[in-house]
């Protein structure tokens, strides 16, 4: 059995922006190419499945044009290059990212595919096994947290939004990724998805339409996702204090 990881990096990042960007100048770098202590954020979490004698490959998704500067970025990185990583051309949205990495994979229907955002750097060895062991067993297993706030549901008007329901705080759980998935089912759920015109914003929502139960193992709060710049100095923190 073969364990694949795929890491959708060719978002643009429009939530984040690390310094205004001034006419006629190069935008600011998008979040998965910001650097924490010398080194992007994207090799950051690549590095984590590198070192994983678990995973046995590795898909980035990149946008076209960032293929080549990365490429040649990664050669500062031996211990991932190591893993021989296949640098794929992503898509508009991070679903057609994914789907473009899944259909370079030729996966067993029992191997087991990863899906990881670029900008989680600080996944750990323990939380990839955790997620492999419940797709193993389930056939389908993401990493979450427990809410800490208590979660409302509202109805956006124009100016406000209203609330319309408390959800009770023990039934929430935030997703966080890895998300793990059988070949088979997550195959079937792409196509599935592809076929009907839904895009969803992870591929648990995905299975989950195709009818498959996903189970949830734990996750961490550091593994939180790099968005904004606030998010970014949490990095720096967490960097220096392990
Ligand atoms: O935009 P969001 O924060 O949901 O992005 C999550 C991950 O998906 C990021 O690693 C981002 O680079 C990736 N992504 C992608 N292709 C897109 C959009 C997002 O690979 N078109």
């Amino acid at each position: 059995m073969k364990v694949f990881a795929i890491i959708p990096a060719a978002g643009l990042g429009t939530r984040m922006a690390f310094a205004p960007t001034e006419k006629g100048k190069k935008p600011s770098a998008t979040k998965q190419f910001a650097e924490l202590d010398g080194v992007p954020v994207v090799v950051r979490a690549l590095a984590q499945f590198a070192k994983s004698e678990a995973v046995s490959e590795i898909y980035v998704a990149l946008r076209a044009t960032e293929i080549a500067p990365f490429r040649k970025r990664l050669a500062d990185f031996p211990e991932v290059l190591a893993k021989k990583p296949v640098l794929v051309e992503g898509g508009e949205h991070r679903q057609e990212s994914v789907a473009n990495a899944l259909a370079k994979i030729s996966g067993a229907a029992d191997d087991i595919v990863l899906v990881h955002d670029a900008v989680r750097p600080f996944v750990t060895d323990e939380i990839i096994r955790n997620v492999i062991e419940g797709a193993k067993a389930h056939g389908a297993a993401i990493a979450g947290v427990p809410a800490v706030d208590t979660v409302k549901q509202v109805e956006r008007t124009s100016e406000s939004a209203i609330i319309k329901a408390t959800i009770p705080r023990e039934k929430i759980v935030m997703a966080q990724t890895p998300q793990g998935f059988r070949y088979e089912v997550l195959k079937k759920a792409f196509d599935e998805a592809a076929a009907d015109g839904f895009v969803g914003t992870d591929e648990a929502s995905m299975v989950e339409r195709s009818g498959h139960p996903v189970a949830v193992v734990m996750g961490s709060p550091r593994n939180f996702k790099i968005t904004t710049p606030a998010d970014f100095e949490l990095a720096e923190f967490y960097l220096k204090h392990p």
